[in-house]
């Protein structure tokens, strides 16, 4: 049924506004509404999912309407032949703008788009092409058979019916290879690179995404009022659309709607009571708006509509579609990493000194030593996420030393984090499938057209497969933060799997586990190297590691102080002496 909800939604489209004693101010506010609900619905994939605030997309309205205003009344186009013109301006402005500014991030990027809004709407008041402040007007309604919809009803029918569509396009795009992506970004970033997602790609998709769902509420606006100027696309509006998304809930799509009618609503009302009650006219609701947001992101800080909505994870499709394609993967036996001389210095400190080991097809070898030996930053290394001061890394033959993580991704390198990185956001299945991102291709436009369905259901069987793999089907539509921090763990463990790994990399995969979930930890792992996979784990649990691993590395102060089979380390007294002289087995 979720699916069907665009049917009557649009029959409303056709409907409302013609029902008879609706007035027509209501009709103005439903099309202010629509207009500024497109606008938010970008601003909730910006922002509220993919993390990046921005005050400046009242700016891209502006490319929008100001190109449909030049090519209609200069060139003499018709309005409909415009629009996707119109999209396009707000779209590769937005590239171009992404280009200089998505590269800051936080603060810094919310600065950055007050910065261009502002200079975008002195630009647009100073060129006499656009008419300077006075804008362009004479701009031509649009026109269905010869007939031209003057009427505002006929304008409400064309902003709602074009909002169902953006909604549709955002539920699907959100719902897809690349929206996961952009949902990951949000405190996910690390683990989705190391996934092979081109993070930096989908921050500049949520970009420039945002700007032409902006670009057609320009356009819209343009044939709407008939005259533009940049008053309306200035940095007051551009505040009052993140406004509207904040306030009805940034990560939630309906909350657009919620935000945007509110604020359309309170506005509306302010500028009549304020001056009534002050005595003096003024943008005096501007204060009341800024108190409003900080009310808001006092009492709800996810904005009004998760305390609306119903509780209760979605329901995911998990059909049995064909398998996804394996990658040919090295004979047991021989080498798959390798790793010569391996440093990193943080400033004075030397984390990995001097590190040599390697890793065979179809063996686990354990990298031990005590807290801050450098094991983890070891893991950084050799996938990516941090670049070393000098040695090398080889993958299979290849030299991967400072290679993006997406590069080695690609290879099949797979890991886990010891600090978990699961998208709180998403279920299980959800941040599973992430791990198969590079065995899909579906662009986002297929997603946002539905196109990639058949892939996207061969993506979440594996997914499946390997929830049922470790042993977590029942968690599957989970929240993926609702689960014990230990079965979260076992849940990166799946979406390692999903990438098909030659190696994979675990950082304290036993931590937070019962003892029986440690067997079947050990189990699991013991049945892929018999598959015939290279396996690097690092682990405190000594009882687990000597029980399972073929050979040990051991750490201490970043250097390798033994290496062997675990017996042999076990008795090792460099080894003994780093674990304080303790007996290895009471150190679990
Ligand atoms: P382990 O995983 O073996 O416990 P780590 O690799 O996390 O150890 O840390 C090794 C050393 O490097 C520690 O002294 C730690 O404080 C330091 N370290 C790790 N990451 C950073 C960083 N990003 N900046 C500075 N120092 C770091
Ligand atoms: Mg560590």
């Amino acid at each position: 049924m979720r699916r069907l909800w665009p049917v009557p939604a649009l029959l409303a489209c056709i409907v409302v506004p013609w029902l008879p004693g609706l007035p027509i101010f209501w009709v103005s506010l439903l099309n202010t509404i629509g207009i500024a609900t497109i606008v938010a619905t970008g601003i909730v994939v910006l922002t509220g999912i993919g993390g990046m605030t921005s005050f400046g997309q009242a700016a891209f309205l502006g490319f929008g309407a100001y190109t449909s205003a030049l090519l209609t009344t200069q060139w003499g186009w018709s309005p409909w032949l415009t629009l996707p013109f119109a999209v396009a301006a707000a779209g590769v402005s937005a590239l171009a703008i992404g280009a200089i500014t998505l590269r800051l991030s936080g603060h810094y990027l919310a600065l950055g788009t007050i910065a261009w809004a502002v200079s975008l709407y002195y630009l647009a008041g100073n060129l006499d092409a656009l008419g300077r402040n006075d804008g362009i007007s004479g701009i031509p309604p649009l026109q269905v058979a010869g007939v031209k919809l003057i009427d505002t009803r006929y304008s409400c029918v064309v902003i709602w019916v074009a909002l169902v569509g953006v909604v549709v396009a955002t539920l699907n795009l959100l719902d897809s290879r690349w929206g996961r992506a952009i949902r990951a970004l949000r405190g996910g970033a690390v683990a989705a690179a190391s996934f092979g997602v081109n993070t930096a790609r989908a921050r500049m998709l949520a970009f420039v995404y945002a700007a032409m769902l902006a670009g057609l509420a320009g356009w819209l606006y343009a044939h709407l009022q008939r005259a533009v100027n940049p008053t309306p696309f200035g940095l007051v509006a551009g505040i009052q659309y993140l406004l509207m998304a904040v306030v009805g809930g940034a990560a939630f799509v309906p909350g657009a709607l919620l935000g945007a009618s509110l604020v359309t609503l309170v506005n509306d009302r302010l500028q009549d009571w304020l001056p009534k009650l002050l005595g003096a006219s003024g943008n005096f609701e501007v204060i009341v708006f800024g108190v409003l947001l900080i009310l808001v992101l006092q009492v709800a800080p996810e904005g009004l509509w998760p305390l609306l909505r119903r509780t209760g994870s979605k329901a995911l499709h998990r059909h049995d579609a064909a398998p996804l394609p394996k990658r040919a993967h090295p004979a047991p036996g021989s080498t798959v990493l390798n790793v010569a001389g391996l440093r990193k210095n943080f400033g004075g400190l030397v984390a990995v000194a001097d590190l040599s080991f390697a890793v065979s097809a179809g063996e686990i070898v354990g990298l031990i030593g005590p807290n801050g030996a450098g094991k983890s930053t070891s893991f950084n290394l050799l996938t990516g996420v941090a670049a070393p001061s000098a040695g090398t890394v080889s993958f299979a033959v290849r030299d991967i030393t400072g290679a993006t993580p997406q590069a080695i991704a690609a290879l099949g390198v797979a890991r886990s984090f010891q600090h978990v990185k699961l998208v709180a956001s998403m279920s299980v299945i959800e941040n599973v499938a992430i791990g198969a991102h590079l065995r899909g291709s579906a662009s986002p436009l297929s997603g946002v057209l539905r196109l990639d369905r058949a892939e996207e259901a061969r993506l979440f069987a594996e997914a499946a497969r390997q929830l049922a793999h470790v042993g977590l089907s029942n968690m599957a539509d989970r929240p993926a933060t609702s689960l014990a921090l230990g079965q979260q763990r076992i849940v990166e463990i799946a979406r390692a799997l999903c990438l098909d790994p030659t190696l994979l990399l675990l950082d304290e995969p036993a931590a937070g586990l019962r003892h029986n979930e440690k067997q079947e930890l050990a189990a699991l792992l013991s049945r892929l190297r018999a598959e015939g996979m290279a396996i690097l784990l690092v682990e405190h649990d000594m009882d687990f590691v000597m029980a399972l691993a073929d050979r040990l590395v051991v750490m201490d102060f970043g250097t390798r102080i033994a290496e062997g089979k675990p017996e042999a380390v076990r008795r090792d007294p460099a080894v003994i002496a780093a674990y304080l002289g303790t007996d290895l087995e009471e150190t679990a």
